[in-house]
């Protein structure tokens, strides 16, 4: 009698864990839950050799955010790469709300425009010729092939500038010292914008519209950046301005005044105009440059002749402006300055994944825990702006607290534990919001309540 109970036990037992196996593989065929350990993962303690060289490279690799490929390239793994479209998605926002029009260009890039704008010389350009000798490099950026464009839309009429392209593509840089991580690769993505206005002027207006945007996008993802006067440097032009996260390890010396907001890169110090020392009270920082605008004048439409034709009938050449954005190097800036101890913090918007769902311990009612987490999944899902952004930890043979530990290093901002609270009359769920180290209990309805005005994009 005992002996066949227990078999008619462990057979349901099996049968229950089974079925656990065939609803997790249907959900993911349709691509409805999604669950932890589905999910892609370098084994445990992988075997690259790489070795970190700050916090955020650190807390990247260790997280399966990324993963080296070769010196200063890396493989960005799926958390990564959701940041990366995130990210990408907040950046199309702001810049196709001022009238930026999204554009893709060619990475390979003729040495004819470079030679003739006298930059094939720069020393990080990667080169490479074709099967008939023909030179190129793999561009970093791409004043001279927007240029160029734009010289054949000759006759260009004013009545269409300010023209404001841009792109989010791969660039190219031969540094002479990889460093840490996504900060300084050879390989990573940038966006680029370029515009053509009809005056000087105009292009001043559209420079500060273009800022704004970018004011926008920081404040947007949280982030404490200040924008600094900038050196021209190899791009050239009449007026710069970078956009820094303030840290320790940045690679550029920051004068920022503590009265006002006035700011500039140390190496414009003495360059001529030094009139801000007389009311400002400047203290040195570091900061990690993650953007940078350029009033370009007319360096590069005279020489490659990208011209309009204005009210008169005469032709006239633009008057550029071109603004980058270090869109991998934002992610790895970002998690440098927010991160807190060995837990990922990213900003809110773009975290990879915003609510993680953690079942309670397999053993005495593990079914009834799991189809609840299942539940609340679902109805999480169904909010507009949680959809696709939900994680059920399945890995039900650890403890909750060491899902809790994952969670929160990975930077997931919303835990909700499906734990024994969920049994009583009014299954209570515990949440615990992960940048604010707060921890509360509540109804299924006020977990919806609460969340469905958590920010995403
Ligand atoms: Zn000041």
């Amino acid at each position: 009698m005992s002996c066949c109970l227990s078999i008619t036990l462990s057979k349901s037992k099996m049968l229950s864990a089974c079925m656990r196996q065939v609803v997790r593989r249907y959900h993911n065929c349709t691509g409805k839950r999604k669950y932890l350990s589905d999910m892609f993962y370098s084994p445990a303690k992988s075997k690259h050799k790489e070795e970190y060289s700050c916090k955020s490279h650190r807390l990247l690799l260790a997280n399966d955010i990324i993963y080296p490929c070769h010196s200063g390239a890396y493989y960005l793994l799926p958390f990564g790469q959701r940041v990366l479209e995130k990210l990408t998605r907040v950046i199309d926002d702001e810049l196709q709300a001022i009238g930026g029009q999204k554009i893709s260009m060619p990475t390979l890039a003729p040495s004819k425009l470079w030679r003739k704008t006298e930059r094939w010389n720069t020393p990080e350009l990667f080169k490479l010729k074709d099967r008939a000798e023909t030179d190129y490099c793999l561009g970093p950026t791409h004043e001279e092939l927007i240029t160029d464009y734009v010289r054949q839309l000759h006759p260009l009429s004013y009545k269409r500038l300010p023209l404001m392209l841009y792109q989010i593509t791969r660039k190219f840089r031969d540094e002479m010292a990889p460093k840490y991580g996504l900060l300084r690769g050879r390989e990573f993505e940038m966006k680029d914008m370029y515009t053509f206005d009809a005056t000087e002027e105009n292009a001043r207006v559209t420079y500060e519209i273009v800022c704004n945007a970018y004011d926008k996008i920081f404040k947007r993802l949280n982030l404490p950046f200040v924008k600094v006067a900038g050196a021209t440097g190899n791009i050239g032009g009449k007026l710069s301005h970078e956009y820094h996260l303030p840290a320790d390890i940045g690679q550029d010396q920051l004068l920022i005044c503590e009265k006002c907001d006035f700011g500039l890169n140390k190496e414009l110090v003495g360059a001529g105009d030094d009139e801000f020392g007389k009311h400002c009270h400047l203290k040195e920082i570091n900061g990690i440059e993650v953007g940078h605008a350029f009033l370009l004048g007319t360096k590069y439409s005279e020489v490659l002749d990208a011209c309009f034709v204005d009210k008169d009938g005469n032709t006239q050449v633009t008057k550029m402006g071109c603004f980058g954005l270090g869109v991998t190097r934002i992610i790895q800036a970002s998690v440098e300055v927010l991160s807190v101890d060995d837990n990922i913090r990213w900003p809110e918007v773009i975290a990879p994944y915003h609510v993680c769902i953690i079942p309670q311990k397999e053993g005495y009612m593990a079914d009834k825990f799991f189809s609840m987490a299942n539940d609340l999944y679902d109805k999480l899902d169904s909010l507009p702006n949680l959809h696709d952004e939900i994680l059920l930890d399945d890995r039900t043979q650890l403890t909750v607290g060491k899902r809790i530990k994952k969670a929160n290093e990975m930077g997931l901002p919303y835990i909700v534990v499906v734990g024994r609270k969920a049994l009583e009359e009014i299954p209570l769920f515990e949440v615990i919001e992960t940048s604010e180290k707060r921890t509360f209990f509540a109804s299924a309805e006020q977990v919806i309540e609460h969340m469905k005005n958590i920010q995403t994009v």
